[in-house]
C-alpha cells in the first residue's frame, strides 16, 4: 500500500530528543526551540517568531494579539480547515465566508471588499498547498478599511510571495508542524509577528499571561503575572525533533518538489486531453510542493477514482468539506455572496501521496494508475 502521508524524519532528531532528555530540560523553551525560532526568523525574515503547540493556537494567539472580539467579523475563505475558523469562534468573532478562486482553491482576493461591514476587523488569507493568496491586493484591501491580515500558513511554510515569505507579509502569520505537512514536530506550530510592537504581548500571552520570558533572559530578576494568557509552547522534545528535519529543509523541499514536478509531467497529457485539472501556480509564487492535487470532472468521478486507486494498493483522499455548509458554519459564520466554486470544486478534488521519501518509481507507477483509469 502506497500511503498518503509518511510523517517527515530525519535522523539526527533521535540525538537531539536524547539530548533534551539526559539534560533533563524537556519542558518548553529550551535549547531546541531557540534554534527552531531563530532559524525560522533568519529563513523567513520575519521580525520575530515563536514556536507554539500548533498552528491553531498560533491562530488563537494571533486572535488575542488583534483584539477580537464578540461580534467581530473576520473575512476568510469556506474552503479551509477547521482551525482557521476556529480560533475567531473562540473570541466571539463570526467568520464571513467568502467564495474561492478555481485555479488555486484560494480566496478570490476581487470578493473580500464586498463582503466588508462595519464589523470587519481582519482577513485571514489561507495559502492553499503551499500557493500564495493574492497578497498585493489583499494588503491594499486591509490598508484601505483598516483591517488586520492574519496568513493561514499552515501549508505555507518555504514558499513565497513576489520574493517574501509566506507569513510575513500580513500583520501575523501562523505555520503548522502537524505530522502532515512538510516539516513536524508531530503537534506543532509557529507564530509569526511582523511588528516589533506586538513581541512581547505575544510571549506574555504565550506563557500563561507572565512575563517568564524576560526573565529567562536575565532582563528582569523574578518573574508574576502580568496580564490574560495560555500555555502555547511546545516541549523541546518536539521542538528536538523538527530541528533535524530544518537542518535539512532545502533538500526536502527539493525532494518534494521533484516529485510534484514529475506527478505534473506525467498528468500533463489528461490535463491537454480535457479530463482532469491540475494545480494552477500564478506568477510570482514559488510553492513547497505541499500537496498534489487533480480534480475530477465530479464528485461521482472523484469517489470512481479514488477507489481505483485503493484497488491499486494507492491512498488518496479529499478535502475539505465547506465550512459554511457544516453544522458549526451555520451556526457561527454565514457565506457572503455566492458560492460558485467552493463546493463544486471542492467535491472534484483529490489528493494524491505526497511526502518526504516518496519514491520517483511510486510516482510514476500512481501516475500510470490515474492514466489507466481515465483510458477506461
Ligand atoms: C493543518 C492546518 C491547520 C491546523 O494546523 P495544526 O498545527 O494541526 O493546528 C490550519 N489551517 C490549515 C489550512 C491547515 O492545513
Amino acid at each position: 500500500m502506497i500511503r498518503f502521508n509518511v510523517p517527515p524524519y530525519c535522523e539526527k532528531a533521535m540525538d537531539y530528543i536524547r539530548e533534551c532528555v539526559e539534560n533533563q530540560k524537556i519542558c518548553g523553551d529550551g535549547a531546541y526551540t531557540k534554534k527552531c525560532n531563530q532559524w525560522l526568523e533568519q529563513k523567513t525574515g520575519t521580525g520575530k517568531c515563536l514556536l507554539t503547540t500548533s498552528c491553531t493556537h498560533a491562530t488563537e494567539m494571533a486572535a488575542l494579539l488583534a483584539e477580537i472580539k464578540e461580534g467581530d467579523e473576520v473575512i476568510m475563505p469556506s474552503y479551509t480547515f477547521v482551525s482557521t475558523a476556529d480560533a475567531f469562534v473562540l473570541r466571539g468573532a463570526v467568520p464571513v465566508f467568502v467564495d474561492i478562486r478555481p485555479d488555486t482553491m484560494n480566496i478570490d482576493e476581487n470578493l473580500i471588499e464586498a463582503a466588508i461591514t462595519e464589523k470587519t476587523r481582519a482577513i485571514v488569507p489561507v495559502h492553499y498547498a503551499g500557493v500564495s493568496c493574492e497578497m498585493d491586493k489583499i494588503m491594499e484591501i486591509a490598508e484601505k478599511y483598516n483591517l488586520l491580515v492574519i496568513e493561514d500558513a499552515a501549508q505555507g511554510i518555504m514558499s513565497t510571495y513576489k520574493g517574501k515569505a509566506l507569513g510575513t507579509i500580513g500583520d501575523y502569520g501562523c505555520y503548522s508542524f502537524h505530522e502532515t505537512k512538510n516539516y513536524s514536530m508531530g503537534e506543532g506550530g509557529a507564530l509569526l509577528i511582523r511588528d516589533e510592537d506586538k513581541v512581547e504581548q505575544a510571549e506574555i500571552i504565550r506563557e500563561k499571561g507572565t512575563n517568564r520570558s524576560k526573565y529567562y533572559r536575565g532582563q528582569i530578576d523574578k518573574y508574576t503575572w502580568v496580564d490574560f494568557g495560555s500555555s502555547y509552547l511546545p516541549s523541546d522534545m518536539n521542538a528536538a525533533y523538527l530541528y533535524a528535519q530544518l537542518e535539512h529543509a532545502d533538500e526536502i523541499n527539493e525532494a518534494r518538489l521533484a516529485c510534484w514536478n514529475r506527478y505534473y509531467e506525467n498528468l500533463k497529457p489528461l490535463l491537454e486531453a480535457g479530463k482532469i485539472e491540475l494545480p494552477v501556480i500564478p506568477e510570482g509564487c514559488v510553492h513547497n510542493a505541499h500537496m498534489f492535487y487533480i480534480k475530477a470532472k465530479d464528485i461521482e468521478e472523484r469517489t470512481r477514482l479514488i477507489s481505483f486507486l485503493g484497488e491499486h494498493d494507492i491512498l488518496s483522499v479529499f478535502h475539505y468539506i465547506p465550512l459554511h455548509t457544516s453544522p458549526a458554519g451555520k451556526r457561527f459564520g454565514r457565506f457572503h455572496g455566492e458560492d460558485r466554486y467552493t463546493t463544486r470544486e471542492s467535491e472534484r478534488l483529490a489528493r494524491l501521496p505526497m511526502y518526504y521519501g516518496l519514491t520517483m518509481d511510486q510516482v510514476d507507477y500512481i501516475s500510470g494508475v490515474v492514466k489507466e483509469f481515465y483510458a477506461k
